[in-house]
């Protein structure tokens, strides 16, 4: 798909390769946020589509008792890098905020609470990986059913988020860092095992993604 003139300002408006917006789904339960998109996502303008896709779908989503518009899809980077080398540095900074603007999709969604995955994209289909991202994602499902509206960050896109946590505290449930607001804690039932949430609340998810 071709990039709209709103990325013109970008370091990769010119290098970036097609444009993919979030695929918002349909009521989604849980977002995730990948790291930039394939080849053929970025031909197509979809994300995860094509073999990736029915890999997600088939292996990860559906496990989990989830259709593919169960989940918000959304990529950090919407084009897809020169060489698909996630960027590092200044031009990393820069394009990651350049493509904030195409956040809307993910503002609705309104994400209280983060679900961190490092695992490397390129190991998904290992099944020891395969595993464990399924055990990722049904922490995220299994809150999303308390009453929370979680993201899970995969990869890179983990990585941007994990600095500002460990200024703000993090709680650790189950193997995982979360961070909720105190309001949409106080709506979800507590668990026994879950310790409270950081009390200076949650930073808003367009401040939190930068
Ligand atoms: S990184 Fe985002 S803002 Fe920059 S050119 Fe690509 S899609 Fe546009």
């Amino acid at each position: 798909m071709k990039k709209p003139n709103t990325c013109e300002a970008c370091p990769y408006s010119k290098t970036g390769f097609g444009f993919v917006p979030d695929d918002p789904g349909q009521n989604p339960l849980i977002a995730i946020q990948l790291e930039a998109p394939g080849e053929e996502e970025a031909l197509r303008g979809v994300p995860l589509c094509g073999r990736s896709g029915r890999f997600w779908v088939d292996s990860l989503i559906a496990p989990l008792g989830l259709k593919r518009e169960d989940v918000l899809i959304s990529n950090t980077i919407r084009c897809r890098p020169p060489n698909n080398k996630y960027p590092t540095g200044d031009l990393r900074r820069d394009a990651e905020a350049f493509c904030r603007q195409y956040d809307a999709a993910l503002a609705a969604f309104a994400p209280d609470l983060f679900v961190v995955t490092l695992h490397p994209a390129a190991l998904l289909r290992q099944k020891a990986y395969t595993r464990l991202v399924i055990r990722d994602l049904s922490v995220a499902v299994e809150k999303a059913r308390e009453g929370f509206r979680p993201l899970v960050l995969m990869g890179e896109a983990a990585m941007n988020l994990r600095a500002p946590w460990l200024g703000q505290g993090v709680t650790k449930w189950r193997g995982h860092w979360w961070l909720g607001d105190l309001q949409s804690a106080a709506r979800a039932p507590r668990r026994a095992d879950a310790a409270n949430p950081n009390e200076s609340g949650a930073p808003a998810f367009a401040e939190a993604s930068r």
